[in-house]
């Protein structure tokens, strides 16, 4: 998941989901898997496998590897499927992996899972607490697993263990993805850029999920938009500089970079539906050295956040046009406004979704799969949807309901939020959950 800023929000759980609508109803099965069967064969399996997943899992934490570079982290991951029996291919978008096991003719399922880090601290003082260093944009920086994509990681490899010990209960062909670089949103498109999908074949539906701070055991959910679409916003304004004394001599570019910092918020409040999400930051200023020159220049970068393509649009196109008039106003000459399409958001596919939530909740009982409501962050998950695949996104909760509970009591201590240098996941009960959830998604998908 990919935050544009360190956010304040409290909702402790966020959903997620791609949907393309395109034919879903075709590609899927008619009838959910055999339920009750499942749910006596999962928890006994994911229990016993539970042990080595766990020192999976603390391997991955304690060797985190950024953006681009998880080498050692695919080549595990690479190994793991291989030892399954998958057919794997690495490589795939510069550090990705592919792992396919046919087993009978039925439907392709991709399961992703996402294998990058940050560059950041960890401050967890766990005892599997990373300490690695790397570099990162030529300067030296501490990695850490904080946003959970180790546990994806455990998880999806559990998954493959489960769905090959249950194999017997589904028929089709599985696609397990170990995409790179999600969190600068580029990794699954390198993947397909790289042919994913012509390479290995279009995927009929798709599955994936991210942790999120809600109560562990259980999984949130919603049908259609899940995650925001994210644009980068990166504006300068030109002037002419001088005198701090003399301001008439000047055309100064940062009373036009305030106007269009304030103005630019009424597009949010007076253009956009006030009942659809839209945001829009200025989360960098830069001009000027001191205090008595007026700078020829101010640069500004921010992130603009929406769910649909209509107010995307006219974010977009109202930061356009404040920019321009912020410097018309003030006579200076155009300024150079480079918005860049950042990730499209995941929008999950309600057939899709309909099918698979009474599987999960068959399996995890009813109260602990949740509806949610949609999350401002942004993630690359949504590049496998929008290539044509039906697909699925969801939430896996990771702390201690009774710490929850303790955290929302007045003066309780708010929980660390995925990309906090504290988020620490309870690694047992969230990595069981995502795998029997995962599981169930994709058994339901491939029932026989
Ligand atoms: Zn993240
Ligand atoms: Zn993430």
């Amino acid at each position: 998941m990919r935050i544009g800023k360190p956010h304040t929000h409290r909702k402790t759980f966020a959903a997620a989901a791609v949907a393309c609508l395109l034919a879903a109803a075709t590609t899927l099965p008619a009838q959910a898997a055999g339920e009750p069967a499942a749910k006596a064969q999962l928890a006994p399996l994911v229990d016993g496998m539970y042990p080595s997943l766990e020192s999976l899992y603390k391997d991955l934490h304690s060797h985190p590897e950024i953006a681009f570079q998880e080498v050692k982290t695919s080549a595990r991951l690479a190994d793991e499927m291989r030892k399954l029996g998958f057919e794997v291919t690495e490589k795939v978008g510069r550090t990705g992996v592919v792992a396919i096991y046919k087993n009978g003719a039925g439907p392709t399922v991709l399961v992703r899972t996402d294998m990058d880090a940050l560059p950041m601290e960890e401050k967890t003082g766990l005892p599997y607490a990373s300490k690695v260093k790397t570099e990162s944009n030529g300067r030296e920086t501490f990695v850490a697993h904080s946003c959970g994509h180790d546990i994806h990681m455990a998880t999806w490899v559990g998954t493959a263990r489960t769905l090959l010990g249950m194999k017997d209960q589904w028929k089709g062909t599985l696609m397990f993805v170990a995409q790179p670089a999600e969190e600068i949103v580029s990794g699954a498109k390198a993947m397909l850029d790289d042919g994913l999908y012509t390479r290995f074949g279009k995927p009929d539906l798709a599955f994936g999920l991210h942790t999120s701070p809600g109560p562990y055991g259980v999984v949130g959910y919603r049908a259609g938009p899940v995650s925001s679409n994210s644009d980068a916003l990166d504006i300068t304004f030109k002037g002419r500089g001088g005198h701090g004394s003399a301001p008439d001599k000047t055309i100064d570019p940062i009373v036009i970079a305030a106007h269009f910092i304030t103005n630019v918020q009424s597009v949010v409040s007076r253009e956009k539906d006030p009942a659809q999400f839209g945001v829009v930051t200025v989360g960098a200023v830069q001009a000027g050295t001191v205090g008595n020159i007026i700078p020829d220049q101010a640069v500004l970068r921010g992130t603009i956040r929406s769910y649909t393509p209509e107010v995307r649009e006219k974010l977009l196109d109202g930061v356009r046009r404040t920019a321009n008039a912020s410097a018309m106003m003030a006579g200076a000459p155009e300024p150079s406004v480079d918005l860049k399409a950042g990730g499209a958001a995941i929008v999950n596919d309600a057939a899709l979704v309909s099918r698979t939530v009474p599987a999960l909740k068959a399996v995890l009982g009813d109260k602990n799969v949740v509806e949610v409501p949609p999350i401002s962050a942004s993630e690359d998950f949504s590049e496998f949807a929008n290539a044509g695949v039906p697909a699925m996104f969801f939430f896996v909760g990771v702390y201690s309901p009774d710490d929850i509970a303790a955290s929302r009591k007045p003066g309780g201590k708010p929980l660390p939020f995925n990309h906090s240098p504290f988020f620490a996941p309870v690694p047992e009960q969230s990595i069981k959950t995502g795998v029997q959830a995962m599981s169930v998604a994709v058994m339901t998908a491939m029932a026989k």
